[in-house]
């Protein structure tokens, strides 16, 4: 067992971000035995756009950028996905990203394709104008693709509602209009949508809560760990204890991971690191070693913090009954049938994390209305779409008798399959 293990994390280590996200496309289509032709339309971007800019720094000076606005699909409407800022961006994470944005769309049935946008820089080392300046001329590069009705981008790692409203602003002065349906993820003032800012997490929540109704587990109690202290983790955490009375039992960020077998309160574990930057040195927890959060006992595990972190060998020892995937890409693919053996709830992704998209997709309707929504009434459609993506994709997996995960993809393949296969090709 070891020794396959082994050669499975280092075949792993061969793979690209964009090759793992195809492992699950193939097994998708598999499944459904899709044609040959749909499959090969569908397995790669339909645009790519690579652009070189020069941004004016705080020196006076220029300096180049590249960034990357990459389209996979729009076959069910705009494309739709974030814009990453980071030294490593790279346009095989952006293709891998702007895929994955795709079936989390057509898993949730919300009415867009996908994409994802980066910039290869680092925010840390610049300063407000630096960022805006370097706002402005991405925006302005990527201006001839996107638009409210051609793809929308959103706030990814490093990236924000500031970021946004610069992008919107940008758009609108060169149309001439204002045109706040161009971006998501805006701050209110501009257009942005109430409950936006909590929506992953509780879209998170939500599906956990119906996965524990599935698997005839009481909420009250069960012991929560999550990987992850921020706007994913650190809701989570809240709105699982505030909404179904769980027990968060651990936590941890880049600094530290903290527990306590009885539980503590995560409002208090948010004010601590809002005064200290970090979970650790929480008050009435002891510190444990980082990576044991991962195989922890309790009811329920959520990894919220980065991809690639379940290896075969972690999954060996995930101690958990469900696992919410409120990070992206958390789970190796070879991992995945080691979870299934354990008989471990996986509820994956492309579902667990699909509310931010949802209420991005709310501000955008919101926009194009002119109509603003109350806080109660976006929550109250969130957890409808989120109810409603879990028990398709509950019945599929019974239907097919296969993996949560894989049934997920196979509802969401199936969604932009029909849609491609009913618009045909033009010209
Ligand atoms: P964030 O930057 O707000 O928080 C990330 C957290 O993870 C931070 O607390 C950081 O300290 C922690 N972290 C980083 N590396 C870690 C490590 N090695 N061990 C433990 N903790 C570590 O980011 P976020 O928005 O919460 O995103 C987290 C994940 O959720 C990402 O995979 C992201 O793609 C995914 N996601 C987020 C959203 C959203 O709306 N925020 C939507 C969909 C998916």
């Amino acid at each position: 067992m070891e020794n396959t293990q082994q050669l499975n994390q280092s075949d792993q280590a061969q793979l690209s971000t964009f090759e793992m996200a195809l492992r699950n496309f193939d097994m998708a289509a598999d499944l459904l035995g899709l044609d040959s032709e749909t499959r090969s339309q569908i397995r790669v971007p339909e645009r790519e756009l690579t652009a070189n800019f020069a941004v004016k720094m705080r020196d006076g000076k220029f300096r180049m950028f590249t960034g990357y606005r990459v389209q996979h699909s729009t076959a069910r409407g705009p494309a739709k996905g974030g814009i990453r800022y980071h030294p490593d961006v790279c346009l095989d994470e952006v293709r891998a990203l702007a895929s994955w944005m795709t079936y989390k769309c057509a898993v949730v049935d919300i009415p867009y394709g996908g994409g994802k946008g980066g910039v290869i820089c680092n925010p840390k080392e610049m300063n407000e104008l630096e960022l805006e300046n370097l706002t402005r001329r991405y925006a302005t590069e990527i201006s001839y693709i996107i638009g409210p009705t051609r793809d929308i981008p959103a706030p990814d790692v490093y990236t924000n509602p500031q970021t946004m409203a610069w992008i919107m602003d940008t758009y609108s002065m060169a149309k001439g209009e204002y045109c706040p349906a161009v971006v998501t993820g805006k701050p209110l003032s501009i257009g942005g949508s109430k409950g936006r800012n909590e929506a992953t997490a509780r879209g998170c929540v939500e599906v956990i809560a119906e996965a524990a109704k599935h698997l005839q587990m009481d909420l009250k109690g069960a012991r929560v760990a999550i990987q992850g202290f921020g706007n994913a983790g650190a809701i989570s955490a809240r709105l699982i204890h505030d909404l179904y009375d769980a027990k968060v039992i651990a936590v941890s960020d880049t600094r530290g991971a903290v527990f306590n077998e009885a539980g503590f309160d995560p409002h208090r574990a948010i004010e601590h690191k809002e005064r200290t930057g970090s979970v650790a040195g929480l008050p009435g927890t002891e510190a444990i070693p980082a990576e044991t959060i991962l195989t922890l006992d309790c009811e329920i595990l959520i990894p919220a913090a980065l991809e690639n972190v379940i290896t075969p060998c972690v999954a060996n020892s995930v101690n958990a009954r469900i696992v919410a995937e409120a990070a992206n890409g958390p789970t190796v693919p070879e991992a995945d049938s080691v979870l299934d053996q354990k008989g471990v709830f996986v509820l994956p992704d492309i579902l667990a994390n699909a509310g931010g998209v949802t209420v991005s997709y709310f501000e955008w309707v919101q926009n194009n209305s002119g109509f603003y929504w109350s806080e109660e009434e976006v929550n109250a459609r969130l957890k409808d779409v989120m109810v409603t993506a879990f028990e398709k994709v509950l019945l599929t997996s019974k239907k097919y008798k296969v993996s949560m995960r894989r049934a997920a993809w196979g509802v969401a393949l199936s969604r932009v399959a029909e849609a491609l296969k009913a618009r045909g090709i033009y010209p």
